[in-house]
């Protein structure tokens, strides 16, 4: 079809954001999450505790020989390894643990299996590999012995009324702490939008939480407060599907082709 690759180029640093809105009669963005949600807890910092994307892409980059800087590598053969979260990047994080013979896996999420974000084929191949769950707990600290992680502590759950987003809240139990003892801590908490500081520079606005404001419905779909600026995926809906991705950037093609009248 004619589309050029131009690869390992980043906007903002290999090429501005002004020179690509002179060159080209369009521009869209479609640049993803990559911001890790934190816990906010003690601990989170220590050495033994990784973020669910450092560990994923270090384990592709050495699996598939990539370039790579070795201290990267988190290898977790023969550890006890707690993964935090629900979602599918904590089933890649648990799954991953598995492959690498990790001595036990276990999976801390703060609400039930029935509320669980993650795909459910995934968390039934996660089980059938020996992966452990523990519903209904959620972290509070990250125990450190001499500098060290050694363990999560967490505490029960139990859900109450749906918050604003419809999910039912969890609610600590008060007294219910246990401490479960691990060499590794992996926080795969999700991802929320990171946005580029040159995006006030062109115009294009965020909402309360980041993601850059370009609606499906309005006279060319997907445009963004710049005109000749459209956006898509999980910069604009927040950390989602590939498949919503991959809509998104066609119905932004259709803004785009009505935009410029073609
Ligand atoms: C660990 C993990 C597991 C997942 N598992 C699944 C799954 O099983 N099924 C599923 O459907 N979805 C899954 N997802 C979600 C899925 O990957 C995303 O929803 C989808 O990739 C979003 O597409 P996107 O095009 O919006 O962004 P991305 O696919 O994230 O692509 C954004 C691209 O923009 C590049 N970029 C960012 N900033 C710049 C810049 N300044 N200049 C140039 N390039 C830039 C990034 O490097 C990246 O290549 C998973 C996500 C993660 C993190």
């Amino acid at each position: 079809m004619g589309i050029e690759f131009q690869l390992n180029t980043e906007i903002g640093r290999d090429v501005t954001i002004d020179e690509l809105l002179a060159d080209y009669d369009a521009v869209f963005f479609g640049m993803g999450t990559y911001k890790a949600m934190v816990g906010d807890f003690a601990g989170e910092d220590l050495p033994g505790v990784h973020k669910a994307l450092d560990y994923l892409i270090a384990n592709v980059n050495e699996k598939m020989d990539y370039p790579r800087d070795p201290e990267e590598f988190i290898d977790l053969k023969d550890k006890t390894v707690v993964v935090l979260g629900g979602g599918d990047t904590a089933m890649d994080c648990v799954r991953t643990a598995v492959r690498q013979q990790a001595d036990r896996v276990y999976c801390v999420y703060r609400r039930d299996e029935e509320n669980m974000p993650g795909s459910r084929r995934e968390v039934a191949n996660a089980k059938e590999e020996g992966v452990q769950f523990l519903f209904n707990r959620q972290p509070v600290e990250v125990m450190d012995y001499f500098g060290e992680a050694i363990g999560v502590k967490v505490v029960e759950t139990q859900l109450s009324e749906p918050g604003p987003d419809g999910r039912r809240r969890p609610e600590p139990v008060p007294g219910s702490e246990v401490v479960i003892e691990a060499d590794a801590i992996i926080m795969a908490f999700g991802f929320q939008p990171d946005p580029a500081d040159w995006f006030s520079e062109v115009g294009v606005t965020c909402n309360d939480w980041d993601a850059v404001i370009a609606p499906e419905h309005q006279a060319f779909k997907f445009q963004t407060a710049n005109p000749k600026i459209f956006a898509g995926g999980d910069m604009v809906r927040g950390s989602d599907l590939v498949v919503t991705a991959i809509w998104e950037g066609r119905q932004a093609a259709e803004g785009i082709l009505d935009y410029l009248e073609v």
